[in-house]
């Protein structure tokens, strides 16, 4: 029986699985890549929130180390002009770097505060009962959970009472 099973180590899951372990919970992340850390960049652009976020965990050095620049000021069409200057924040500007070096650091955490993570495990679905819930993962294995929480586009999450909650919206 697993404590909480988190599907999808991207930052979502590798964020919400370091936080839960860094606070005494038993996490297994279940991923369906292979172990190799995405070379996807897709986001490129760290907000400030995102920032301060990382912030909050002693990760935003790092994080800050990768990137190629800072962007203070972005106009569009010579007409928008945002000054991220004058935000209210430590981190008055947009980090730019790949996403999957913020995945680094999360993974880096995680691990460290003694989250599993499974890869080559892409879940195929999810059942609620009363008692937790079971997860399927290819190949015909099967977990037992009481907390499972889907992350990225397979987001939901799933409650052992199966009543709604506030974890169960994210
Ligand atoms: C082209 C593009 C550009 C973007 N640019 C920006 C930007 O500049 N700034 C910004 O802040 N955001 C940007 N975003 C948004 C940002 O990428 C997402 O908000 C972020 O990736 C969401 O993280 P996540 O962990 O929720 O999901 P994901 O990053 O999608 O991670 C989900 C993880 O779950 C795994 N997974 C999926 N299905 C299963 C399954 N069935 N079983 C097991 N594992 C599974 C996937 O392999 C993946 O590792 C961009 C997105 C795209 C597509």
């Amino acid at each position: 029986m697993f404590e909480v099973i988190v599907v999808g180590a991207g930052p979502t899951g590798l964020l919400l699985a370091g936080d839960l372990a860094e606070a005494g919970v038993a996490v297994t992340v279940l991923e369906k890549r292979d172990g190799k850390v995405s070379n996807l960049s897709r986001a490129f652009a760290v907000h400030a929130r995102t920032l301060e976020l990382l912030d909050a965990r002693g990760l935003v050095e790092e994080v800050d180390g990768t990137g190629v620049g800072h962007v203070t000021d972005i106009r569009l069409f010579d007409r928008v002009h945002v000054d991220l200057g004058a935000l209210p924040s430590r981190f008055p500007y947009m980090l730019v770097t790949p996403q999957y070096n913020v995945e680094r650091a999360l993974l880096a955490r995680a691990v460290k505060a003694g989250v599993e993570i499974v890869y080559d495990a892409a879940v195929t679905a999810v059942r609620q009962d009363a008692g937790g819930a079971e997860v399927d993962t290819t190949g015909g294995r099967t977990a037992r959970t009481t907390w499972s929480v889907r992350t990225g586009s397979t987001a939901r999450c799933g409650r052992r009472s199966g009543s709604r909650s506030p974890a169960s919206r994210c």
